[in-house]
C-alpha cells in the first residue's frame, strides 16, 4: 500500500485521532497513490499510525479512515461505521419519531467527507472528499445491506468538490429515484423535502431542536421569519397559534414548497396569516424600519457567512448588521430568535456580535436561551469543528 510520512511533531493530532492530515504536515509520499486511494500514514521515523485516503488536489492532504492497524477499508468497515452511526443516534430517532435525520455526519461519525441523510427510505448522500468518491460503490453497498429497503441518491452537486479534484455529481446509485417531494415527521408535522433539487440534501435537519423551542414564543405573536426556505419555523410558529407570519427568501420553489407544507399540515393561511415573501432579507429589514413596521418574534436563520478563516470579519458583518436590523423592527419586549451556522465563528463570538447589533441598535438585549444543532448532528470528542450551530433567543427592550 502507497504511504505517506508526516513531518517530525505533526503526528500528535493523528494520534489524538483528529481526521485531517493538512499537506504541510507531509514530510514524503510514497508508492504514488492515486486521487482518493488508501494509504497507511506513518510517523518521521516509521511509526505506523493510521490508514487515510489520499487527496492530491487539496490542502487537507489525507483523511484518517481508522487508527487500527488490523482494519481494512472494505464493506465490513464500512457496514461497522453505518451501524454505529445509527446506533448513536437511537435514542434522538426513537424519542421524535423521526423519519427524516443525519445519519452520517462526515468526520463525526469517521467516514471523513461523507454526508448521509435519510428521508423516509431515501438515503441521500453528499461525497465531498477523493476518499469519498473513490469507496463510493462499496459505501452503497454497505448502506443497501444495512437499510435494504432504502433508495439511495446522490446529491454532491457542491462547489467544494472541485478542490478535491472532483466533478459535481448528481443521481441514483441504487434504487429508484426520488419522487418530486418525499414527506418526512418532524415533532408531529409534516414536512415535504424535495430531494433532487432541494438546498444540499434537501432540508434543514439541523434546526429541529430549536424549531420546536421556537414555539414557546410565537403565540398570538406577529412572527418574521427571515431565510425562511420552505418555512419550517413558520410552520411550527402558524401550529403554535401565531396571529401571522411572514416568510421571507429569496428562493421562489423553496417559498412555494413553504406554502404547501403549510397546506399539508391543515395550517390555516387565510386572510394572509401566512405570507411568503420572495425578496432579498437585508433590503426587507431596511424598508421595514423606515417604515416603522414592528414584529412581535423575528426568527434570523442566514445560510453560513463565514466560509472561511479570511472572511471572518465580513461574515461577522453581515451578521451584525441583520441581527441589528432585527431588533430595530422588534417591539420593545419582543424576541429575537437568531443562529449562526458558521462552524468558524465560535458561539462566544457570536454572542459578541450580538452584543455589537445591541449597541448599534439602541436597544437593550438579554440573552434568555441557547440553542445548537439537533442531537443528529453530533459531533466526535476528536473532532470538535462537528459543532456549528449555535443560536440565542434574546429578549429586546
Ligand atoms: N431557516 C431555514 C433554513 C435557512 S437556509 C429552515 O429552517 O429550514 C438559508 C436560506 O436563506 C436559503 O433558503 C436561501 O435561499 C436563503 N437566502 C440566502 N440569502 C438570502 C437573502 N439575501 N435574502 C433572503 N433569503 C436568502
Amino acid at each position: 500500500m502507497p504511504a505517506i510520512y508526516l513531518v517530525k511533531g505533526r503526528d500528535k493530532s493523528v494520534r489524538r485521532k483528529h481526521p485531517w492530515i493538512f499537506s504541510r504536515g507531509i514530510a514524503k509520499v510514497e508508492g504514488n497513490p492515486q486521487l482518493g486511494e488508501t494509504v497507511d500514514v506513518l510517523s518521521h521515523n516509521g511509526e505506523w499510525l493510521a490508514k487515510a485516503a489520499y487527496s492530491p488536489n487539496s490542502q487537507i492532504r489525507a483523511r484518517v479512515w481508522t487508527t487500527e492497524p488490523n482494519q481494512d477499508i472494505d464493506l465490513g468497515f464500512f457496514i461497522k461505521r453505518i451501524k454505529d452511526a445509527h446506533l448513536v443516534r437511537q435514542e434522538a430517532i426513537a424519542r421524535s419519531n423521526l423519519t427524516g435525520f443525519r445519519l452520517i455526519a462526515a468526520e463525526s461519525d469517521g467516514l471523513p467527507g461523507i454526508t448521509i441523510d435519510k428521508y423516509d427510505n431515501y438515503l441521500v448522500c453528499q461525497l465531498l472528499s477523493a476518499g469519498a468518491e473513490f469507496q463510493k460503490d462499496v459505501l452503497v453497498q454497505a448502506l443497501t445491506e444495512v437499510f435494504p429497503n432504502c433508495n439511495v441518491y446522490e446529491r454532491s452537486d457542491v462547489a467544494v468538490r472541485k478542490k478535491e479534484g472532483l466533478e459535481e455529481r448528481v443521481g441514483v446509485l441504487h434504487g429508484d429515484a426520488p419522487p418530486n417531494f418525499t414527506t418526512i415527521n418532524e415533532n408531529d408535522l409534516k414536512i415535504l423535502v424535495d430531494i433532487k433539487n432541494g438546498h444540499k440534501t434537501g432540508f434543514y435537519l439541523d434546526q429541529r431542536d430549536s424549531r420546536i423551542e421556537s414555539m414557546k414564543y410565537v403565540e398570538n405573536k406577529d412572527v418574521l421569519n427571515c431565510f425562511s426556505y420552505t418555512g419550517a419555523f413558520g410552520l411550527y410558529a402558524l401550529k403554535g397559534n401565531a396571529k401571522r407570519v411572514i416568510n421571507v427568501d429569496v428562493s421562489q420553489p423553496a417559498l412555494d414548497t413553504a406554502k404547501q407544507n403549510a397546506i399539508e399540515n391543515d395550517l390555516d393561511i387565510s386572510k394572509k396569516r401566512a405570507v411568503f415573501l420572495n425578496a432579498d432579507v437585508f433590503q426587507v429589514l431596511r424598508e421595514y424600519r423606515d417604515q416603522g413596521t414592528t414584529f412581535d418574534v423575528v426568527i434570523m436563520d442566514p445560510p453560513k457567512f463565514v466560509s472561511s478563516k479570511q472572511n471572518l470579519t465580513s461574515g461577522a458583518k453581515g451578521y451584525k448588521d441583520i441581527n441589528m436590523l432585527a431588533m430595530q423592527i422588534l417591539k420593545p419586549g419582543g424576541t429575537l430568535l437568531t443562529y449562526s451556522c458558521s462552524g468558524l465563528m465560535d458561539t462566544s463570538l457570536f454572542q459578541k456580535i450580538i452584543a455589537d447589533a445591541a449597541l448599534d441598535a439602541k436597544r437593550t438585549v438579554k440573552f434568555v436561551e441557547r440553542f445548537e444543532q439537533a442531537a443528529d448532528h453530533l459531533t466526535d470528542s476528536a473532532y470538535p469543528e462537528g459543532f456549528y450551530l449555535k443560536g440565542f433567543a434574546c429578549k429586546v427592550l
